[in-house]
C-alpha cells in the first residue's frame, strides 16, 4: 500500500476545522473494527476520524509505506509498473484507491473574478478567521455548502449562498437518525446494476446534512432563520457582475418533492415490516421558503462581497494514471470498481457497487467483491 502522505491523510489534511462526520458513529465501521464509544448516534470530528482510521492500519496490520507518492502508473508486460518518488514496482494488478476528493471542484469563470474578491475551496478553508471580514457568497448548497454559510453567518459575516440542485433531508426523522432510516430500509443498499441512472446516482450532490451534538437540521430553511440570503445558481461572471439563475422555487420544489417521496418510503417500510408503532407519528416538513425576491446579479466590485467559498463539489485527481481509462469528464471507467484495463482495479468511489460505497461504511462489500475479482484474475 503506497501513501504519499500519513495513514488517513485526507482526515489530517484536507478537512476543515469545524468539520464533522454526518454519518452517525454507529455507522462508521470498518471490517472488523466498529465504534466502540459512549456515544453511537455522535458524529465523530476530523481527527477522531484520524485515529480511527489509525487503529484500523494497526489492527489490521496493514503494510502502508507512507510518504510515497505514485507518480506514474503504466501498462508493462502482463501488467503495470507503478513509478514512485522511492522507485518502481511491477506488479500484474493495480488497485487505484487514491480517493474520490483529491481536488475542488470550481467552474471556469472563477478566473473572472475581481481580484479584489479573494477565493478560497474547502481545501484552504480551514475556519472563518482565514476569510477577512464583511460579505460572503458561498457557493453550492451541499453538505459543505450549507455547514460552511451556517459557520461563516455565525461568525458575523453577511453570507449569500448560491444553490442550485440539492438534496434536502431532516437530520432526525420520527426519532431516529435519517440515515438510520436509509439503513434500515435498505436504501443503502441499492446496487449500482440495479439503478435506472447510474451516471446521475454517481454525480448526485451530497445531502444537506451537519453532525452536531444538538442533531440539528440544516436545510435552506434553517440558513434563512440564521439570515444567510438565498440566491440561484451562479451561472456566470460578466463585467465583474455574478450572475445568477432565476427559478429559485422550482429548484426548492423539486427537492421538497424528493424528501416527500423518500419519506414516504420510510414510512412504508414502517408499516410493512411491522415497526410501525415503535417511532413516532409520520412527519412532513414545511416547504421550502421561496425568498420574496432574489437577486440576480450582485456587483462583485463594489465591497459587499469579500470573499467567495467555492463549495462545488470535489474530483478525483488521476494525472499520475498513464493508462488510457479516465473519461473526458476526468472519471475512470470501471463496472462496479473493475476497471476498464485487465488487472487494474477501483476503490472509494461514489456508488462504485452500491449508494453505501460512497461513505467509509461501504467499503467492506466492495473490497470485498473486487479481491474476489482481483483474485480470480490472479488465478
Ligand atoms: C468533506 C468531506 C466530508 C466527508 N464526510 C463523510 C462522512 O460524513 N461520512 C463518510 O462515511 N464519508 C465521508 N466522506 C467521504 C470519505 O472521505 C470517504 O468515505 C473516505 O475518506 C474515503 O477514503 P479513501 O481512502 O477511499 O479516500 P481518501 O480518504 O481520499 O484517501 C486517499 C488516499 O490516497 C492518497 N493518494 C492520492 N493520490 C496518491 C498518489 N498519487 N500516490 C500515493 N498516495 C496517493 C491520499 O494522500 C489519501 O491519503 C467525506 C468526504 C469529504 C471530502
Amino acid at each position: 500500500m503506497l501513501e504519499r502522505g500519513e495513514v488517513a491523510n485526507s482526515w489530517r489534511r484536507e478537512r476543515w476545522d469545524s468539520l464533522r462526520l454526518l454519518t452517525p458513529n454507529w455507522q462508521t465501521r470498518l471490517p472488523g473494527l466498529r465504534y466502540q464509544g459512549q456515544d453511537p448516534d455522535g458524529y465523530m470530528t476530523a481527527g477522531e476520524v484520524t485515529e480511527f482510521i489509525e487503529r484500523f492500519a494497526a489492527v489490521a496490520r496493514a503494510p502502508v509505506r507512507t510518504g510515497t507518492a505514485v507518480t506514474s502508473v503504466r501498462p508493462s508486460g502482463d501488467g503495470y509498473l507503478v513509478t514512485t518518488g522511492d522507485g518502481e514496482i511491477a506488479a500484474r494488478t493495480v488497485v487505484i484507491a487514491s480517493g474520490a476528493c483529491n481536488r475542488a471542484s470550481v467552474p471556469s469563470f472563477a478566473g473572472e473574478v475581481p481580484a479584489s474578491v479573494e477565493q478560497f475551496t474547502p481545501f484552504d478553508y480551514g475556519d472563518p478567521d482565514k476569510l477577512p471580514d464583511g460579505g460572503v457568497l458561498v457557493v453550492g448548497a451541499s453538505a459543505t455548502g450549507v455547514q460552511l454559510a451556517a459557520e461563516l453567518q455565525r461568525s458575523g459575516r453577511p453570507v449569500t449562498l448560491s444553490v442550485g440542485e440539492h438534496v434536502r433531508l431532516p437530520r432526525v426523522y420520527r426519532g431516529r437518525d435519517v440515515l438510520w432510516w436509509m439503513d434500515t430500509a435498505g436504501v443503502w443498499d441499492q446496487r449500482y446494476d440495479e439503478m435506472d441512472d447510474l451516471t446521475r446516482a454517481r454525480r448526485l450532490p451530497s445531502p444537506q446534512l451537519v453532525g452536531t451534538p444538538e442533531r440539528s437540521t440544516l436545510d435552506l430553511n434553517a440558513l434563512t432563520a440564521l439570515g444567510v440570503e438565498l440566491v440561484g445558481r451562479w451561472a456566470m461572471v460578466r463585467d465583474g457582475q455574478a450572475l445568477f439563475s432565476g427559478g429559485l422555487r422550482n429548484v426548492f420544489s423539486l427537492a421538497d418533492l424528493k424528501l416527500r417521496r423518500l419519506l414516504d418510503t420510510f414510512d412504508e417500510w414502517a408499516l410493512t415490516s411491522g415497526r410501525d408503532a415503535e417511532f413516532g407519528r409520520p412527519e412532513r416538513l414545511e416547504p421550502t421558503v421561496v425568498p420574496p425576491s432574489s437577486r440576480l446579479q450582485l456587483d462583485l466590485g463594489r465591497g459587499e462581497i469579500r470573499s467567495v467559498v467555492w463549495a462545488t463539489g470535489f474530483r478525483p485527481e488521476y494525472t499520475w494514471l498513464d493508462v488510457p481509462v479516465v473519461d473526458a469528464k476526468g472519471h475512470l471507467r470501471h463496472e462496479g470498481g473493475v476497471v476498464d484495463s485487465p488487472g487494474l482495479y477501483a476503490l472509494g468511489l461514489p456508488v462504485l457497487r452500491r449508494r453505501r460505497s460512497t461513505f467509509i461504511c461501504g467499503i467492506e462489500d466492495d473490497a470485498r467483491a473486487i479481491i474476489d475479482h482481483l483474485a480470480g484474475y490472479l488465478g
